[in-house]
């Protein structure tokens, strides 16, 4: 399950490892900061345009290190406002990353507010029987790596669109871990890929603006409660009994209500931030009042903002969305309690947004061909 792939990539590196190498190959430190800059600043393709190196380090970073783990196979623009960019990583295996712009008044989508929705595994364990990424169970957990090259591959693809690449920032405004896999399944490469991201040596993002999304692994949110980075959290809870929760999420099991819920407040008093309750709308599954009842004492407990998704139908699977007006009446409970709560009108729908998807189409359509 574990890949070791022939070099190291340098989006897995820090300043301080990238030093270390370094110093062993008899190069002073500073030229560590100096491809840093070239790697997360400038956003270079090559390691011959890093002109301020010399050709015999130029040939030894290329033998040492992977400069770009993961390879764009198909970048596939929506009609609305969802771009999903299909990698390629090198044992083959494929992940999603997606742009949702979100269009802000009177100026075009390319100024937009940008959030980028990154992959942490291949496959997930999880075994969420609505989800599209558990259907063929895990196959490997993502390096810390290749979680930070989806990053850098969106933004080499908006910085050809959008002039705020010549200002060295990073071209989002907020990162989602929400993609394929369960982000708290791979723990330290998650936490040393967000660090590479949150370093001004990196691309200098704030962890106030990246959320973690998980379907609650208590010992890990409790772990990451003490993280010195504040990074926000979202939790999957899709059930606001245990009943119905066990029915859709094997997680459940292991880590019921009574034990999820403590966890949560814990991290929210810590970080002093609300934490976000997700809730799917799965027709006949937890889209009645009585659920939408509880789930406002939930929320009304925790101090929570909720984000209703109306589920994206996935191939092969029984459950459907229900109808607007059961959508509204159930988010109708909530605000009703002054709770912040958004229903999300979803995004991308046209090019399969929802996790995992994608991946599958494009894997199958491999095998097709394959025979
Ligand atoms: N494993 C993590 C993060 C990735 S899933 C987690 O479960 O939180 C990101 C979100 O997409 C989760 O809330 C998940 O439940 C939701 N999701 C999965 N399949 C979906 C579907 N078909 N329609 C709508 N949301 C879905
Ligand atoms: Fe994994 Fe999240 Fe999908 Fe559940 S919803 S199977 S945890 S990716």
């Amino acid at each position: 399950m574990k890949f070791t792939p022939e070099k190291p990539a340098l989006t897995g590196e820090t300043l301080d490892t990238l030093t270390v190498r370094l110093k062993e190959a008899g190069e002073p430190a500073f030229r560590a900061g100096q491809i840093m800059t070239w790697v997360y600043k400038k956003r270079v393709t090559s390691w011959d345009a890093m002109t301020n190196l010399s050709k015999p380090l130029r040939a030894w970073l290329a033998d040492t290190f992977d400069f770009m783990p993961a390879e764009l196979v198909l970048n596939k623009h929506s009609e609305d406002v969802t771009d999903k960019l299909l990698l390629e990583l090198r044992d083959k295996s494929l992940i999603e990353t997606v742009i949702i712009r979100a269009p802000q008044d009177g100026v075009g989508l390319d100024h937009s507010r940008k959030t980028i929705c990154i992959s942490t595994q291949v496959g997930c364990a999880m075994g969420c029987v609505f989800c599209a990424s558990g259907l063929a169970g895990l196959k490997r957990d993502l390096s810390a790596g290749e979680i930070v090259a989806q990053l850098l591959q969106v933004c080499r693809s908006e910085d050809a669109r959008t002039p705020r690449a010549r200002m060295e920032l990073a071209s989002f405004d907020n990162i989602v871990v929400m993609g394929m896999g369960e982000p708290l399944a791979n723990y330290d490469a998650l936490i040393r890929a967000l660090t590479i991201v949150n370093a001004e040596w990196g691309l200098g993002f704030g962890a106030r603006r990246i959320t973690i999304s998980t379907s609650g692994l208590v010992p890990k949110i409790l772990q990451l409660a003490e993280e010195p980075l504040g990074f926000r959290l979202a939790i999957s809870l899709h059930g606001a009994t245990d009943a119905v929760r066990e029915k859709i999420m094997p997680v459940n099991k292991a880590y019921p209500l009574a034990k999820l819920l403590p966890a949560v407040k814990v991290f929210s008093e810590q970080h002093g931030r609300m934490v976000t309750l997700e809730f799917i709308l799965i027709e006949d599954i937890n889209d009645s009042l009585e659920q939408a009842k509880l789930l406002r004492n939930i929320a009304l407990d925790l101090h929570a903002h909720v984000n209703l998704i109306p589920y994206n139908t996935v191939e092969g699977l029984p459950w459907k969305r229900p109808s607007i007006t059961r959508q509204e009446r159930f988010a109708d409970v909530l605000r009703a309690a002054s709770i912040s709560v958004t229903l999300r009108r979803e995004k991308g729908h046209d090019i399969d947004a929802a996790c995992g998807q994608l991946r599958l189409k494009t894997e199958k359509t491999r095998e097709l061909s394959a025979v």
